[in-house]
């Protein structure tokens, strides 16, 4: 299958026009016409190469939302014309512990990574969604609500389901105090659906310019990080927090606001190590934790919630040749809250 997309030639290129192939069909695949992919900041820390162990050519995207447009011989979840989607993982080795509960980011083996990794036969790499077709096993592609505006879906398919996968593993809801690091992307998915699910919201934020946007997702309460009153104001306050900051911090001034038994999730990856005091847990039993996506099974669970709920990501809808300006505004966090790639206008 020809397909044409944007990629990264080299360690910190600017993307451009690329082609390529994917494999022809499986019995138990679909080909995907891929309408819209967001620009989630992994992009952009693989593109840059901050976490090490980058493939180029590298073609980025995990947000993906489209429409099946043919299906194998064995093929019995989709029809064409089906609304599909595909995020962070297309692939599993499908037999070990958290394969088998449905949890396979956690596969034992090593998920198989939308983009920047290697098929299971260990030599094909994997080329993501800023492209206009994909090929995947349909047990690793899910379906999308046709009442949810497409392009604001696309986002959900990382964004959306890394916030929503710890909010239900640390059962946020009614008279529990969640707080959200970081209004991005990721974090504005978690207000609205820490909100959704019947939690007392707080957004704890760097940019004293998004307390209006805050309240309007969803959130109850709005703290500036830098002012140090503000901070100290929701000492011991939170039972969850959820941390999607993706830049360098002191994970010491946010455990100190976690109440006794509060747990604070990492979810963001900066990329440096965190400098953890000892004190900033024992005083309080306190947690840290971690969380990346959810399983095939939630990222569903999730859509139909969406579905139900009327709940979409807040984006820019861009053209193909934005896209580098739009990483450069993503890394000065001037997004709202989501840049997602227009596909017809590659
Ligand atoms: P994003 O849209 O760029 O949002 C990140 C937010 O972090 C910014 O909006 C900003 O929020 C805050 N921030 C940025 N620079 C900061 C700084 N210097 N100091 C303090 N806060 C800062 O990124 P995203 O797409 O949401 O992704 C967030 C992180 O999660 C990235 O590291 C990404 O790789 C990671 N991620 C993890 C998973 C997972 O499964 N665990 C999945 C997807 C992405 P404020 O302006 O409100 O402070
Ligand atoms: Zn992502
Ligand atoms: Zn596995």
């Amino acid at each position: 299958m020809n397909v044409r997309g944007l990629a990264a030639l080299s360690k910190n290129a600017p993307l451009t026009p690329y082609s390529f192939t994917r494999r022809e069909l499986l019995p138990n695949d679909v080909a995907i016409e891929i309408k819209y992919a967001g620009i989630c900041h992994s992009d952009i820390h693989q593109v840059k190469e901050e976490w090490g162990g980058a493939r180029f050519p590298m073609v980025p995207g995990h947000e993906i939302a489209g429409v099946v447009s043919a299906i194998g011989s064995s093929v019995s979840k989709f029809a064409v014309g089906d609304l599909v989607g595909v995020g962070v993982f297309i692939d599993s080795c499908r037999e070990c512990p958290s394969c088998n509960k449905g949890i396979e980011q956690y596969c034992e083996n090593g998920m198989t990574p939308t983009y920047n990794g290697l098929e299971r036969d260990g030599v094909t790499p994997t080329m993501g969604g800023y492209s206009d077709g994909y090929v995947i096993h349909e047990n690793y592609a899910v379906k999308i609500p046709a009442s949810l505006d497409l392009a604001a879906v696309a986002p959900l398919l990382c964004a959306g389901i890394t916030l929503y996968s710890p909010l239900k593993h640390w059962k946020a809801g009614p008279g529990k105090k969640v707080a959200v690091m970081g209004l991005g992307g990721l974090g504005h998915m978690g207000v609205k659906f820490a909100h959704a699910l019947g939690a007392e919201v707080t957004v704890l934020s760097h940019s004293p310019n998004k307390e209006a946007d805050a309240r309007n997702l969803g959130a109850d309460h709005f703290v500036v990080t830098s002012d140090p009153a503000q901070m100290k104001s929701v000492r011991r306050k939170f039972d969850l927090i959820l941390n999607t900051v993706s830049a360098e911090h002191n994970i010491n001034d946010y455990l100190s606001l976690l109440t006794t038994d509060g747990t604070l999730v990492v979810i963001g990856l900066p990329g440096v190590p965190f400098a953890v005091n000892a004190d900033s847990l024992l005083s309080g039993r306190r947690s840290m934790a971690g969380s990346m996506i959810g399983g095939i099974s939630e990222i569903q669970e999730m859509l139909d919630f969406c579905g139900e709920k009327n709940i979409v990501s807040e984006i820019e809808l861009i053209n193909a040749d934005y896209v580098n300006t739009a990483y450069e505004r993503t890394v000065k966090s001037d997004v709202r809250f989501r840049f997602v790639i227009d596909i017809a206008t590659l």
